[in-house]
């Protein structure tokens, strides 16, 4: 009980204290242990901090009456702070250690640890996002509170629009009286920090040693903060009193049970937030005897946060209600698939919460699993933001010259089908999708596209996206996709975009597409793309459409490869020991050797993983009737040397060998996808 006389001090309420306590019971267990070892820490990293502090303070603070004034401040205010329980949305950022939006693009910039940060001149956004003009500032020492103030002249803090957004998608000012993390009434006139990890200074504050206390211990509890934004102290009070309206809002929830439903939303609008900045293609939750959250990033998958099975089961239950298309009940031992559009709020959340802007919708699946409750997964779609020329949107995925060619050629003839295959996750969605929208730039929007998708998983402007209807059982979805493509062919396309074709109903359709002088671009299911065709025979299609070069079109298989991190990969010429290092040399040579990677132990560029974004790597065929015919016939490998020899084709194992040899992918990398580099490819 002596931490709650401590924290008097600084905390306003210190009943309201005792409340957050009680109802947090779990979180006050972990965070008190935290103190402990925290507080084992304090006095080596104080001394450290302190040293850092004075060296990099600007020149025009050096009266040691303010050192010593802060360093009191400091100390007073670390044993209070540290004594705090962190609610779960701190927790989930502090498990994760990503670098913020700005960070990522600044790729030059190296992480700034805690202990460097302190008194350095602010970084605005802007600046943040343009290193250049940063350095620029650095360099001419024009590192003044003004300088950064005119900078940051495009966000107008008074505007009541600044505030809506502030505290947009549940976002809470955690420092106000009541809230998570609550200063006392002095402090908020300096400082606010939010959820989000928004941090506002006052500008003739911003070296005040409380302030500077602020900064240290947040960062030291691991809560998200981000550089301070400098602004007025009436902006500051607004933000407060804009705080209190908030939660003075009649729309409130006030039951027990809402309130929780309302928290776990606000949970919820976090993980995806997260998950969103940091372009994670799907969250796995599984909830058994705990909770595991896992995050897929560039195709791996990685466990970002554990918590106990209660959470995870209210998780749940909150995503399947803030869903916009779902089965009526939620049923904990059925599986049951719902959806979330972005741009409506969450049900239930007044209005309040929404998804981060860039996510265009989340498909949700929900099944039961043994040996613990329920499995879910999230799939997030972004929008695309990319708006540049057609070309360089889809060689901007990783396509070289010579495919992206063959795209615009395919692009230019009227009819006949293109399919694009690859794995689930293999990013043939986005091809198609970047394909489509470069179509219609290249012929001036004067074209009718119909797309029927399953569901339009990204918009394409210019064109009419057909839904399918919803429907749960597998047959019926099948019927309802094969109704819409029928439809859609009854509505006048120049061309169609096929999602994808999964049974022989929709294939027939496609191909009738195609017979009738249709252009059809669709997905399939598929290895490589030979295997494209002998699927389709498979599936029922006839001989006689699959032979004729003028309907099938393209084929193209395709993979998404992890990249390099630029910054820590390591030349293959240090470690001519290694297996696949010897493999390559046999393979190519000392010549391979020189220009190949391994992946390296990562960076603070590359969220030490080594590896950051990935590429497409494709084959295209484009098929003439002997190709054809060979492999109608079985004769693979015959119609694979032809297709190699006679057509030029290029295979995706060699795509794959020259972006490793120009350092983008690295060698472990291609030899896991493509077999053995001193081998024969394995058709
Ligand atoms: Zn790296």
């Amino acid at each position: 009980m002596d931490e709650q006389s401590n924290r008097t001090d600084i905390y306003s309420n210190p009943e309201s204290s005792v409340d957050d306590l009680q109802s947090a019971s779990v979180d006050v267990q972990i965070d008190l242990n935290a103190q402990e070892k925290s507080a084992e820490n304090i006095s080596s990293e104080e001394s450290e901090f302190g040293q850092g502090n004075e060296q990099s303070k600007p020149q025009e603070i050096t009266s040691s009456e303010n050192l010593s004034d802060e360093n009191v401040a400091m100390q007073f205010s670390e044993s209070d702070i540290l004594a705090r329980p962190v609610p779960l949305s701190e927790s989930l950022t502090s498990l994760q250690d990503y670098p913020t939006d700005a960070q990522k693009k600044a790729p030059q910039e190296p992480v700034v640890e805690p202990e460097n940060i302190t008194a350095d001149t602010p970084l605005t956004v802007e600046e943040a996002n343009n290193p250049v003009q940063e350095s620029e500032l650095s360099a001419t020492e024009e590192t003044t509170n003004e300088a950064n103030l005119s900078a940051e002249d495009s966000t107008d803090y008074s505007s009541v629009q600044f505030l809506k957004d502030l505290y947009a998608n549940g976002n809470e000012c955690i420092t106000m009286a009541n809230s998570s993390f609550p200063v006392n009434e002095e402090t908020r006139t300096m400082l606010a920090l939010f959820s989000n990890g928004r941090f506002f200074v006052v500008d003739q504050y911003r070296y005040d040693g409380r302030v500077l206390g602020f900064e240290y211990i947040a960062k030291k509890r691991r809560l998200q903060i981000g550089e301070p934004e400098l602004v007025t102290a009436t902006v500051l009070k607004d933000i407060y009193e804009y705080a209190v309206q908030m939660r003075a809002n009649p729309n409130a929830l006030t039951e027990e049970e809402n309130k929780e439903q309302a928290r776990m939303q606000r949970d919820f609008v976090t993980v995806i937030s997260r998950a969103a900045m940091n372009q994670v293609s799907d969250i796995h939750i599984v909830v058994a005897d705990h909770t595991t959250v896992m995050f897929r990033v560039n195709g791996l998958m990685q466990t970002e946060m554990e918590y106990n099975k209660e959470w995870g089961e209210s998780f749940v239950r909150a995503a399947f209600a803030s869903a916009d298309i779902s089965d009526s009940n939620y049923a904990q031992n059925e599986y049951q698939a719902a959806q979330k559009l972005g741009r409506t709020p969450l049900r239930g959340s007044g209005g309040r919460l929404v998804l981060p802007k860039n996510v265009l919708g989340i498909r949700l699946q929900f099944n039961p699993i043994a040996f613990g409750t329920r499995y879910v997964v999230m799939r997030l779609l972004y929008a695309d933001e990319s708006n540049a020329s057609p070309e360089a949107a889809i060689a901007d995925l990783g396509f070289n010259k010579r495919d992206t060619d063959l795209f615009y050629q395919l692009r230019a003839v009227p009819t006949g089908i293109v399919i694009v295959s690859g794995p689930t996750g293999s990013g043939k969605s986005t091809t198609l999708q970047r394909n489509m929208i470069a179509m219609l730039q290249e012929r001036n929007y004067e074209t009718n596209l119909i797309t029927v998708e399953d569901p339009p998983e990204y918009p394409i402007p210019g064109a009419r996206q057909m839904p399918v209807t919803n429907a749960s059982i597998e047959e019926a979805k099948d019927r309802e996709f094969t109704k819409a493509l029928a439809a859609a062919l009854r509505s006048d396309p120049d061309s169609l975009m096929i999602g994808e074709i999964r049974t022989l109903s929709a294939a027939d359709l496609a191909f009738r597409g195609a017979l009738s002088g249709h252009n059809v671009w669709t997905t399939l299911h598929a290895n490589t793309a030979g295997a494209i065709l002998l699927r389709l025979k498979d599936m029922g299609v006839e001989d006689f459409k699959l032979q004729d070069p003028t309907i099938m079109r393209g084929m193209l298989a395709q993979r998404l490869f992890r990249k390099l991190c630029p910054f820590c990969r390591i030349p293959a010429s240090q470690h001519p020991e290694h297996p696949s290092v010897q493999r390559l040399k046999n393979a190519f040579g000392d010549v391979g050797v020189e220009h190949a990677y391994l992946r390296g132990p990562g960076c603070a560029d590359c969220d030490f993983r080594g590896v950051k974004g990935r590429i497409a790597v494709a084959e295209f065929i484009l098929p003439d009737s002997t190709f054809l015919n060979l492999t109608l016939k079985g004769e693979i490998q015959k119609a694979q040397n032809y297709w190699i020899n006679d057509l030029d084709g290029r295979t995706l194992r060699e795509n794959a060998i020259s972006q490793m040899l120009r350092g983008i992918i690295d060698i472990e990398e291609v030899e896991r996808w493509t077999g053995f580099l001193d081998q024969p490819i394995l058709a």
